[in-house]
C-alpha cells in the first residue's frame, strides 16, 4: 500500500519500462547490501496510441468530407433553386413579352382603325365643306337676283304697303345670305379648310370700305360711327383684307345692332413691331347694352349668345364672334371683350401683318384718316366713271348696270371676255368689273390678255373680279391673273359702289 501511494507521486512519468531500486538503512545505520528492485511498466494512454491517431485522422477526414458534401449539397440546392427561379422568371418574361407583343399588335390595329376612321371623317368633312361650298354657290347666284331686283323695285314709286313688304323681303334675304355665309365659313374653319390669302393691301382703304358699308345701318339708328387709324400704323401691309374686313364688319355690325343711342368707334393703333412685320391693335367700342360678366367668355363659342332673347329681338346666329376669334387666331392675334351690362362694350383684337416691301403709291390718306361720320360716309359719287361690265348672266347685267347708272356712272356690258376686249379696243374705261366664269373666254383669261396689252400700251385699268365662288384659292387666282380686287356675289350694292369708287379714287390721275 505504501509503495502504491509513493508511485502516485510520479504521475508524469512518460510511458516506458521502469525499475525502482530501494536501499534501506537499519537503526544502526547499516545499509542493505542489495537494493530491493521492483520493475514496473507505465503504459501509453489510449489517446496517444497510434491506432487512436489514425482513427482520429480518419474521423476528421470523414467529418471534413461530410461537411464538404453538405456544402456541396447546399450549393447544389441553391443552384437548383436559382435555376428554377430564373426559369420561372424567363417564363414570366416570355409570357409578358407575348402579352406586350399582343398589346402592340392590338394598338397597331387600333391605330390603323383610328387612322382609317380619321381619314373617313376627313373625307366626310371634305365632302361636307365641298357640298356647302357648292350649295352656297348655287344659293348665292339666285340670291343675287332676289336682292338686286328687290333693290331695283324699291327704287321705283311704290305704295307704303308695297315698300314695307319689299323691305321685309330684302331683310329676310339678307339674313339668309348672312346665315349662309356664316355657316359656310364656320364649317370651313371646322374642317381646317379656311385659308388666309395674303396680298398686299391698304389698311386704311380696307377700314374705310368697311365703314362705308356700315354707314347706312349706323345712320338709320342715328349713331355716330367714328374711325381712327393712328399715324404710326403703316398703310401698305400684307395680309388677308377680305377676312380682316369680315372681322371688322362683324364687330362693328354687332356694335351697331346692340346700341340704341350714342356712338360706335373703331380705332387702329400699332401694338408692336417695326420693319418686316407689325402687330396692329383694333378696338371696337360702343355705348350699347353691354354684356354681363358671366356671358363674356361664352359669346366667343359657336352658336352662343349673351342672352337667348337677343335672337328674337336682334336676330343673329351666334356664329359671328366664333368665326372672328378663329380668324384672329389665324392672323396670329387674340380677341377679348371688356364690357358692363348697360354701359357698352369694347372688343379688342390684335393681328399680325407683314409690312409691304416698299410703300406703294400713296392712298388718299387724309380722307381715310378723317373722322368718318355716318351722315356723310358715302360721299357724292365721282362724276360719271366709265365702267365696263363683263358678265354673262342677264339678271346680273341688269342689276349692276342699274346700280351704277343710278349713281351716275356710264356702263358698257360685255357678255364674254372676248367682247370685253373688243370694247377696250374701241374706248378706254376707268374700271372693269369682270365676272370670273363666262363662256368663250373667262374672266381670268380676259384679264391676262388685258394686262398683256397694257405692257405695250402702258396704263393700268383697275379690274375687279365678280365671283360667286368661295372656294379657297379663287381669290389668289384672280389676283394672280392681274385683277386688283374682287367682290363676292351676290353683289351688295353699297359694297360694290364703295369698292368701285375707292379703287378708282386710289388710282393715280390720268
Ligand atoms: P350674333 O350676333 O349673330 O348672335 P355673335 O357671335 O356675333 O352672334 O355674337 C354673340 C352674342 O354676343 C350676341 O348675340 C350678343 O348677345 C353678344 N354681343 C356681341 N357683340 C355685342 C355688343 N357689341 N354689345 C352687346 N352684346 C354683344
Amino acid at each position: 500500500m505504501e509503495t502504491n501511494e509513493r508511485e502516485l507521486n510520479y504521475p508524469k512519468l512518460p510511458p516506458g519500462q521502469y525499475t525502482l531500486e530501494v536501499m534501506a538503512r537499519n537503526a544502526r545505520g547499516q545499509w542493505s547490501a542489495e537494493p530491493a528492485r521492483i520493475s514496473f511498466q507505465i503504459l501509453t494512454p489510449w489517446w496517444l496510441m497510434w491506432w487512436f491517431r489514425i482513427a482520429s485522422v480518419l474521423v476528421a477526414l470523414g467529418i471534413g468530407r461530410l461537411m464538404w458534401q453538405r456544402r456541396t449539397y447546399r450549393l447544389e440546392a441553391e443552384r437548383h433553386h436559382l435555376e428554377t427561379a430564373v426559369n420561372q422568371r424567363t417564363r414570366d418574361l416570355s409570357i409578358e413579352k407575348q402579352r406586350v407583343l399582343e398589346e402592340q399588335a392590338r394598338t397597331e390595329q387600333q391605330k390603323r382603325e383610328i387612322e382609317r376612321l380619321l381619314e373617313e371623317a376627313q373625307q366626310a368633312s371634305r365632302f361636307k365643306s365641298e357640298f356647302l361650298a357648292n350649295m352656297s354657290h348655287e344659293i348665292r347666284t339666285p340670291m343675287n337676283g332676289i336682292l338686286g331686283m328687290t333693290d331695283l323695285v324699291l327704287a321705283t314709286p311704290l305704295t307704303a304697303e308695297q315698300r314695307e313688304h319689299l323691305l321685309t323681303a330684302r331683310l329676310s334675304a339678307n339674313s339668309l345670305l348672312a346665315l349662309l355665309n356664316d355657316i359656310l365659313d364656320f364649317s370651313k374653319i371646322e374642317a381646317g379648310r379656311l385659308d388666309l390669302s395674303p396680298v398686299e393691301f391698304s389698311l386704311r382703304q380696307c377700314v374705310d370700305e368697311t365703314a362705308r358699308m356700315l354707314a347706312f345701318a349706323a345712320d338709320e339708328k342715328n349713331l355716330k360711327l367714328e374711325i381712327r387709324v393712328s399715324d404710326e400704323v403703316p398703310d401698305r401691309i400684307v395680309g388677308d383684307p377680305h377676312r380682316l374686313r369680315q372681322i371688322l364688319m362683324n364687330l362693328l355690325g354687332n356694335s351697331i345692332k346692340f346700341t340704341a343711342a350714342g356712338k360706335v368707334e373703331l380705332t387702329v393703333s400699332l401694338e408692336a413691331g417695326q420693319g418686316a412685320s407689325v402687330t396692329l391693335h383694333f378696338t371696337v367700342h360702343d355705348t350699347g347694352i353691354g354684356i354681363p360678366a358671366d356671358k363674356q367668355k361664352l359669346i366667343f363659342e359657336a352658336f352662343r349668345q349673351a342672352d337667348g332673347s337677343t335672337t328674337r329681338k336682334y336676330g343673329g346666329t351666334g356664329l359671328g364672334l366664333a368665326i372672328c376669334s378663329r380668324l384672329v387666331e389665324m392672323m396670329g392675334g387674340a380677341i377679348r371683350v371688356e364690357s358692363e351690362s348697360g354701359r357698352g362694350s369694347t372688343f379688342r383684337f390684335t393681328a399680325r401683318f407683314r409690312t409691304a416691301a416698299e410703300e406703294a403709291r400713296p392712298t388718299d390718306a387724309g380722307s381715310l384718316q378723317r373722322l368718318v361720320q355716318a351722315a356723310n360716309i358715302l360721299p357724292p359719287a365721282q362724276a360719271g366713271l366709265r365702267v365696263l361690265l363683263a358678265e354673262d348672266t342677264p339678271v346680273n347685267q341688269r342689276l349692276v348696270t342699274r346700280l351704277l347708272e343710278k349713281r351716275g356712272h356710264r356702263v358698257a356690258v360685255a357678255a364674254t371676255g372676248r367682247e370685253a376686249l373688243e370694247w377696250l379696243d374701241r374706248e378706254p374705261f376707268d374700271i372693269i368689273l369682270m365676272d370670273v366664269q363666262m363662256p368663250d373666254m373667262d374672266g381670268l383669261e380676259a384679264t391676262a390678255a388685258i394686262r398683256e396689252r397694257e405692257k405695250k400700251s402702258g396704263g393700268h385699268t383697275p379690274i375687279v373680279a365678280l365671283t360667286a365662288r368661295t372656294a379657297s384659292g379663287d381669290r389668289e387666282r384672280c389676283l394672280a391673273a392681274g385683277m386688283d380686287n374682287y367682290i363676292n356675289k351676290p353683289v351688295e350694292g353699297a359694297r360694290l359702289l364703295a369698292l368701285v369708287e375707292t379703287v378708282t379714287a386710289a388710282r393715280p390721275a390720268r
